[in-house]
């Protein structure tokens, strides 16, 4: 390293070893690994053979010595009203309970407020710097609708359904034509937001649906108490609301229009409850709420926006949290004239025709850019796991722990690997070509003793984690034109490291880098957008014994799972939950096996954990958080097979989509997937990728059904391989030589 070295002892001040009372030192190895461990005999039948294929039949990894390092529409708006053949009257002023259910949920759980909080600042980020939405493309949410009826006039029809599906369709890509009839002042603040809605295909047991389902209710109007999200009240469960956007259609009293859950409540209760005659274009949609944008409003509460005047009565103190929305004093209901002035903010006023307001139907027909911030915030944040994103980033990608691969955007790829010098190096995929070319790299400097670890928390952004010399933590970064400190600098982070340091990026602007101190016990430091703590140099402390690497993952904003493998080779976990560790700091949680590898997790959507290690008889063995419990037992492991040597690399490209690799005995690379369903090739088989590799496999997705693969081949250089969803590229077995003599990836 070429930056000044700070040498400190990994603890900030504390040299002293923790004694953790759950974590075992030495001892208690008769815990036996997974549910179906054992079958000693059995381990060569997994589908891992041990025939060596040879390399050079691929054309690859042949070239005997390396090159060297350093070389350098527009839509329709539906018209008919349609009769109001229900019971209940239709209400003629827009009334919405979103903030009445808000407000009752502060008061039912104390920890609303504090996720509430998270995903405002999440929110304000994005707000403040538009480019850092992670999902670049349109984002497609799955859409369930429960109609839940009392009389048979309110049993919509499915064409009434899908009325609705339109209107946000338009509403929510900007292309309804009303947008025309924006002020002209407003105009271009109109924004497109991004998101798409179908009605879902495949239900929550993996069953073909139509996306809307039905019930004859007693309940002959529900209220803003979530009845209507119940079986047992009247109503309808909902559907996991990590993968559905759950859309209760009923007869609702009181002159309610609808509600919405903001993003951070109760799953069981998350979505939005439509009025049936205020719902989509025909049937029973009666003016003024027939044009279908009761849903456009009660959906983007559901995505995190706030009532244009800021929900604080008539006074011009409230905020929606929105720069680009004028200060509005109350709510404008009806058909306004433009302009209507409040709140000093003339001459334009009130920008009464944003979907957030509370006007009629045929008067509303804009977001801002602003809004769509937030909007995409809460997709990228909260409701990470929703949708699939066209265009790569979102999700799944951007919750992956470091590795020296990473992807901060649909087709590109960022690779870092040390030289034979000991000196970090690097080279990019920009969708066309690799630069600075197939075989050359960009030398960065320094001296690196472990492998390079780097996330991405925005497109464009990269950061990267080194050991140096004096076993201290490096770091550098990449902010869309220049590399800090330098292109060949480092920030000297402290620490006495042993191995590789672990980072992850929660949300954007955000770090937490995990190590192993040389004391074997785990530390953090965290980059909070504007300082490291606890401090530059220093670490928090906890606790624990480790062997091997940690694993570090988060599942959403302000959540981290760590993973480590205690001395008694068992695993170990501990967690963030945005405000406290849980067991404790220095704590962990005990999920046993005996542990052959470092642990490798992956988290697919919230609340979700897929960890995978190698056990005694180097087979595979995967356990899993389903948001309850851990899968199979608490210290049980599903065995997946093979003959592993090294490390495990998982990687996920959808939600309940995982894709593993090992290297074999053979030292071929392995590969195996679940689809949701099942394992394939099977639950202990693997797909032979050919090669002679040399260190552990590296792998990323930066799109659906999109996988990149990187080892080291027998002659030091770099090798890849992709998936692009139908085949291998270069060949099943061959690579892409990418050169340089590697000494650390
Ligand atoms: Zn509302």
């Amino acid at each position: 390293m070429n930056t000044n070295k700070t040498k400190k002892v990994a603890g900030s001040g504390s040299d002293e070893r923790q004694t953790i009372s759950d974590m075992p030192i030495e001892g208690e190895l008769e815990e036996r690994m997974g549910v179906s461990y054992a079958d000693q005999a059995a381990i060569h039948a997994g589908g891992m053979p041990g025939a060596a294929q040879d390399m050079a039949n691929t054309g690859c990894m042949n070239t005997g010595n390396g090159n060297g390092m350093g070389g350098g529409g527009a839509g329709m708006d539906g018209g008919g009203g349609g009769a109001n053949g229900q019971g209940g009257g239709t209400p003629q002023v827009r009334t919405c309970a979103t903030m009445t259910v808000y407000r009752r949920l502060l008061n039912e759980d104390p920890s609303y407020a504090r996720v509430r909080d998270e995903i405002e600042n999440l929110a304000g980020l994005y707000e403040g710097d538009q480019g850092l939405a992670a999902r670049s493309g349109v984002t497609t949410v799955p859409v369930v609708v429960h109609v839940v009826w009392n009389m048979a006039a309110q049993n919509i029809s499915d064409a009434q359904v899908a009325s609705q599906i339109d209107v946000l369709n338009r509403d929510y890509r900007h292309t309804n034509t009303d947008v025309a009839n924006t002020p002209a002042p407003f105009l271009p603040l109109t924004a497109d937001a991004r998101v798409e809605f179908a009605l879902a295909t495949v239900d929550p047991h993996g069953a073909a649906t139509s996306g809307i389902e039905r019930r004859q209710t007693t309940v002959t109007s529900f209220g803003a108490d979530d009845a209507v999200k119940s079986q047992a009240t009247g109503g309808m469960n909902a559907w996991p609301a990590d993968t559905y956007l759950n859309i209760w259609v009923c007869q609702l009293g009181g002159g309610l229009l609808g509600y919405a859950q903001f993003p951070g409540g109760p799953a069981a209760t998350d979505g939005v409850v439509i009025l049936q005659s205020a719902f989509g274009t025909i049937g029973t949609a009666a003016p003024p709420f027939h044009l279908g944008r009761t849903a456009t409003h009660e959906v983007g509460h559901w995505l995190n926006l706030n009532h244009i005047w800021g929900d604080d009565g008539t006074g011009c103190t409230g905020t929606d949290n929105v720069a680009d929305t004028p200060n509005q004093g109350g709510a404008n209901t009806g058909t306004p004239s433009f302009p209507h002035v409040s709140c000093n903010n003339g001459p334009n006023g009130d920008m009464f025709m944003n979907y957030m307001d509370y006007v009629d139907d045929p008067a509303m027909f804009m977001f801002t850019a602003g809004q769509v911030a937030r909007m995409q915030a809460c997709l990228d944040g909260p409701r990470a796991s929703i949708g699939t994103a066209a265009g790569g980033g979102g999700g799944a990608t951007s919750r992956q722990s470091s590795s020296p691969v990473v992807a901060w955007g649909a087709n590109r790829l960022d690779v870092f690997v040390a030289g034979t010098d000991s000196a970090l190096y690097h080279k990019a995929w920009n969708g066309t070509a690799w630069a600075p070319s197939v075989t050359g790299y960009e030398a960065q400097g320094g001296i690196v003793t472990s492998a390079p670890q780097v996330v991405s928390w925005a497109p464009n952004r990269l950061d990267v984690f080194v050991t140096g010399s004096d076993s201290g933590l490096y770091h550098k970064w990449w902010n869309g034109s220049a590399w800090g400190p330098s292109l060949t600098g480092y920030e000297a982070l402290g620490g006495l490291c042993l191995g590789d340091p672990r980072a992850v990026a929660w949300g954007p602007n955000r770090l937490d880098v995990f190590v192993v101190g040389t004391d074997r016990a785990l530390y953090h430091k965290w980059w909070n957008g504007s300082a490291w703590g606890p401090s530059v140099t220093g670490y928090e402390a906890m606790g624990g014994i480790c062997l091997g690497q940690p694993e570090a993952v988060a599942w959403g904003p302000n959540r981290l799972d760590v993973f480590v493998i205690g001395t008694d080779r068992a695993l170990y976990h501990k967690w963030w939950d945005g405000t406290a560790w849980g067991p404790s700091v220095t704590g962990y949680e005990r999920l046993g096996g005996i542990c052959t590898s470092s642990p490798k997790a992956v988290a697919w959507g919230p609340n979700r954990l897929d960890v995978f290690v190698t056990g005694t008889d180097g087979a595979l063995y995967h356990k899993w958080w389903d948001g309850a419990k851990w899968g199979p037992s608490i210290d049980g492991y599903e065995r997946l097979g093979g003959v592993c040597v090294g490390e495990v690399e998982a990687v996920s490209w959808a939600a309940n989509r995982l894709d593993l690799f090992v290297i074999g005995t053979d030292s071929a690379l392995y590969h195996k997937a679940w689809n949701g369903t099942a394992w394939s090739p099977s639950l202990t088989g693997f797909e032979n990728l050919g090669g002679i590799c040399t260190s552990r496999p590296r792998a990323t997705a930066w799109a659906a059904n999109r996988l990149d693969v990187f080892v080291r081949g027998s002659n030091g250089a770099l090798f890849h391989k992709a998936w692009n969803g139908t085949a291998w590229s270069p060949s099943v077995s061959g690579y892409e030589n990418l050169g340089g003599v590697i000494s650390c990836f």
